[in-house]
């Protein structure tokens, strides 16, 4: 198989203009046959341009598009065969939940009965079996949003988008319904590209995540890379807690914070004596030592500090430690019964892999 025949969507170069403001640098970007497929990244940061340019909503400024190899870069959207699900829903208020779902169907021409079949098995589909007859104002807006992927899914697009579909809707049920699109695509196996601003999201449900930010991919991989390997502070910042760290490497490897503690830096570093270097250590890798217990390998780096603030969070307490040369470091531990809890002011010794620290890059 050919890299075009894999790739589904295929951007090369595509750019965005409104007026003067670049809202996405020349973009390339490859997303695969079946792939789940999430941009993320903060308010403004071009995910629905990307997102509309693929729809053909945008016309892109720069760059092609191609859709199984084919270039759709001027093609209407209609003509791409891409279904959209939308946060505010978007459904026909006057229709009834059956009559929303049939609606792409009745304007392809579909006969009569094959809507009855395809749409009962739609909204079968997202749990709405019995609910054909409600009017959208009838339905919560969690059952809305699932008229609104039936909608989508009825006519079998070849590609599915949604733009933070679930951005309207409470905690516990955007939980739920995540657990439900990604069953979806299990199921049904079409490619998805998902939009979201929530890094838990775009973790719990990607196949691969697109980290973006001022209109431009920071990091395209799956959410281990973007969680364990992050490239640089923004990406390292915007996924996850971070403690960040900046010195000058030694000789010998060990990176030197200007208040004078050293740290061992992972063996993987590439890095040289002299230059100035980033590096990231995720909360969750710091452990707590017992007085005078040795670290149990050679790259085990211990240090004793003292508690300045605790959060109980009820299954996780962060703990932000300060160290003898005043560097504060925050770790997460799981809750410990109320007697063995740690207070602002105890003396604590702590450790961590050296192998667990992640030298960043310096941001473009
Ligand atoms: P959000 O999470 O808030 O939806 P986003 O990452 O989807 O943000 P975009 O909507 O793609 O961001 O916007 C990217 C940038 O382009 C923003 O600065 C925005 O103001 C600008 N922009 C988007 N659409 C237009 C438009 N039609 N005209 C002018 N500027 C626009």
């Amino acid at each position: 198989m050919t890299d075009t025949e894999q790739n589904m969507i295929e951007l090369q170069g595509v750019s965005k203009e409104f007026g003067t403001f670049l809202a996405l640098h020349a973009t390339t970007l490859q997303v695969k046959k079946g792939e789940f497929l999430t941009l993320l990244g903060p308010s403004g940061s071009g995910k629905s341009t990307l997102l509309n340019m693929i729809s053909g909503a945008f016309a892109s400024t720069t760059g092609k598009i191609l859709l199984n190899g084919v270039d759709i870069t001027n093609a209407p959207p209609r003509k791409r065969g891409i279904g959209m699900v939308f946060q505010n829903y978007a459904l026909m208020p006057h229709m009834t939940a059956f009559e929303n779902v049939a609606y792409p169907l009745k304007v392809r021409g579909v006969s009569k009965a094959e809507i009855k079949d395809k749409v009962t098995d739609a909204l079968k589909r997202v749990g709405l079996a019995g609910f054909e007859h409600r009017k959208p104002k009838q339905l919560s807006g969690g059952q809305q949003q699932r008229v609104g992927i039936a909608r989508c899914i009825v006519y079998s697009p070849s590609i599915i988008m949604m733009d933070e579909p679930l951005g309207a809707l409470d905690k516990n049920l955007r939980e739920q319904m995540q657990d439900e699109i990604k069953t979806l695509h299990r199921e049904i196996g079409t490619t998805f590209i998902y939009v979201t601003h929530d890094q838990e999201e775009a973790l719990n449900m990607s196949d691969r995540i697109c980290l973006m930010n001022h209109g431009g991919i920071v990091q395209l991989g799956t959410p281990d890379d973007l969680y364990f390997r992050p490239v640089n502070k923004f990406a390292a910042q915007f996924i996850g807690e971070s403690n960040l760290l900046t010195g000058t490497v030694e000789a010998g490897g060990r990176l030197k914070l200007s208040t004078g503690y050293a740290l061992t830096l992972p063996s993987n570093a590439k890095v040289a004596a002299g230059q100035s270097c980033q590096v990231m250590l995720r909360p969750e890798r710091i452990r707590t030592v017992a007085a005078g217990e040795a670290g149990s390998s050679a790259t085990v780096q211990t240090v004793a500090g003292r508690v300045e603030g605790v959060t109980f969070i009820g299954s996780m307490t962060t703990l932000a430690v300060e160290l003898p040369d005043r560097t504060v470091l925050k770790l997460k531990l799981t809750s410990l019964p109320l007697q063995s809890r740690y207070k602002v002011g105890d003396a604590i010794e702590l450790c961590w892999d050296a192998e667990d620290l992640v030298v960043l890059q310096d941001e473009a």
